[in-house]
């Protein structure tokens, strides 16, 4: 995912945000940070190892780092990984060095990670704005995930059976977004990510200019 602002007047916060998005499996996630990204300028997404299979729509390095169980165990056992979690059968986790990176030099960065890695960021990085992204049912859930048509139905069925676990970790959340129209979803989701970068702590230098 890239970051492609349309702001023309936007400016960055003096300290960047660190963001985790969660909720179930065909929720929206995607969907609502692809539109994130696309008007909300300097927003990095932090892009994870998995040892699943790339879908016929993902890009190696863009949607995640595919790899091998032998080489996400290296990673894994050299501290290379931030956080990580075996999440519906497949291992997944985030690359340390670039949430390090762009945190040291205050750039905002956004991981859509399950609700075991979450707890993991948050133990880490207690000020870690945390959104999750509510179905407006299991049944819709359900329906998503089939229309998307990404996964095949053993995939599907497994998704569903877990989804509930991620639901159960939700009162977890800062913020919670129910994508239930995705218009009123998109205005939401952007809202707190908006809100979370003028906070008065990433302001500083606003309160020193306006006073110069
Ligand atoms: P996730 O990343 O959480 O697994 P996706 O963003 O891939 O979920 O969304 C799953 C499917 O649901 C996609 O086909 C997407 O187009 C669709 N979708 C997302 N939001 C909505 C919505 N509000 N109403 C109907 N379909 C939606
Ligand atoms: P998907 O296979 O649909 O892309 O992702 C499945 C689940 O894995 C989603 O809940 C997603 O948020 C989660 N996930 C993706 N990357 C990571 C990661 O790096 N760490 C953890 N803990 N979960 C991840």
């Amino acid at each position: 995912m890239e970051a492609r602002g349309q702001h023309a007047r936007w400016v960055a916060p003096d300290i960047g945000a660190l963001f985790v998005v969660s909720g179930p499996s065909g929720t929206g996630k995607t969907t609502l940070l692809r539109e994130a990204f696309r008007v909300i300028p300097g927003l990095e997404f932090s892009v994870s190892a998995t040892t699943r299979e790339p879908r016929a729509n993902e890009r190696e390095g863009v949607d995640y780092h595919y790899m091998s169980h032998d080489a996400f165990r290296q990673m894994l056992d050299t501290g290379a990984l931030l956080e990580h979690a075996r999440v519906y059968g497949n291992f997944y986790g985030s690359p340390r060095a670039p949430v390090e990176r762009a945190i040291a030099e205050g750039r905002s960065i956004v991981l859509d990670i399950d609700v075991q890695g979450a707890e993991q960021v948050r133990t880490a990085y207690p000020d870690a704005v945390s959104i999750f992204i509510l179905p407006p049912s299991l049944a819709s859930l359900e329906a998503r995930l089939r229309a998307r048509g990404l996964d095949d139905e053993r995939v599907v069925r497994r998704r569903i059976t877990e989804a509930d676990e991620q639901l159960a970790q939700a009162g977890q959340y800062d913020y919670l977004i129910m994508n239930d129209d995705l218009v009123s979803a998109h205005t939401q989701f952007q809202a707190v990510i908006v809100a979370e970068l003028h906070r008065r702590a990433r302001r500083g230098s606003w309160l020193d200019a306006a006073r110069s």
